[in-house]
């Protein structure tokens, strides 16, 4: 999340204008992020946009922002009640969110999509998204970690209640045990974070998202980046395989 402006154009739908800051590469960086629950993907998506100064747009953080909204439709509570179950919320009703905010995909430091898509449908959506608005993604990158590794480290996740930090009670631990670093806000744990919501988390993950691996593969658009050992390491794997791509094609294709 570099900007809370841009922050607030994807959370709160309408895009709010601003001055375009240098970016510190050839030119902007367009990813999705893929990997189960658990992979460390909040990490690695928090240091790759300070790094690429790239947008930060989870379809999480939209469900966890309505959840404290004191205005939700109808269509948005039940999202959120499939959210706490730890289920998918429909294609519909999160390629809706999506196309609302397509404006946040053009953005001039790029974007990062996090959560988005996860389903064979909203990847179709997003393909004729991009499409409409002129803007060719650049891969996927998918975190891979086997499954014992992935169930050793949800159970320490904390986010904060402010900001959507995202912090681990024994690899990264805020200063202050409870406390976020950057806002002072509380930490908690996820409601999908939970045991139980985690399994189903699992189960729905390699039914629905796992199909994706193969549709960027097939599309020449994956990036296989293991997750293993720690976030500097993994960090360093993903931002080289980015620079990769970036290599292949330094004029990135969006229309003016
Ligand atoms: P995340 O923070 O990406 O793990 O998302 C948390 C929860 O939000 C998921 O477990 C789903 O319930 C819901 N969600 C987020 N993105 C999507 C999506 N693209 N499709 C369906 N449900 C989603």
């Amino acid at each position: 999340m570099n900007d809370s402006t841009e922050r607030q154009g994807w959370l709160q739908g309408p895009h709010v204008a601003r001055e375009p800051e240098p970016l510190p590469y050839q030119r902007a960086v367009r990813f999705v992020l893929l990997g189960p629950p658990g992979v460390g993907k909040g990490t690695q998506a928090e240091r790759i946009v300070r790094e690429f100064r790239a947008c930060h747009l989870s379809t999480g953080d939209l469900f966890r922002a309505a959840k404290c909204a004191e205005h939700v439709s109808p269509a948005m509570r039940a999202a959120v009640a499939c959210m706490q179950r730890g289920e998918l919320v429909s294609d519909e009703i999160v390629i809706d969110l999506v196309r609302e905010r397509s404006s946040c995909l053009r953005c001039h430091g790029g974007f990062l999509l996090d959560g988005f898509p996860r389903t064979i449908l909203q990847a179709r959506a997003l393909d004729a998204i991009l499409q409409d608005l002129g803007v060719e993604l650049d891969a996927a990158l998918a975190f891979e970690l086997p499954i014992d590794e992935v169930i050793e480290r949800l159970g320490g996740r904390r986010t904060c209640s402010g900001c959507a930090a995202v912090f681990h009670v024994v690899s990264r631990p805020p200063l202050r045990e409870g406390i976020c670093d950057h806002c002072r806000s509380t930490l908690f744990q996820r409601d999908d974070d939970r045991e139980e919501t985690i399994r189903v988390r699992m189960r729905v993950y390699e039914e629905s998202t796992g199909p994706l691996i193969d549709y960027f593969a097939r599309a020449g658009k994956l990036e296989l980046v293991s997750a293993s050992g720690d976030p500097d390491m993994v960090f360093e794997r993903g931002k080289s395989a980015i620079l990769g791509r970036l290599a292949l094609t330094p004029q990135a294709s969006v229309v003016a």
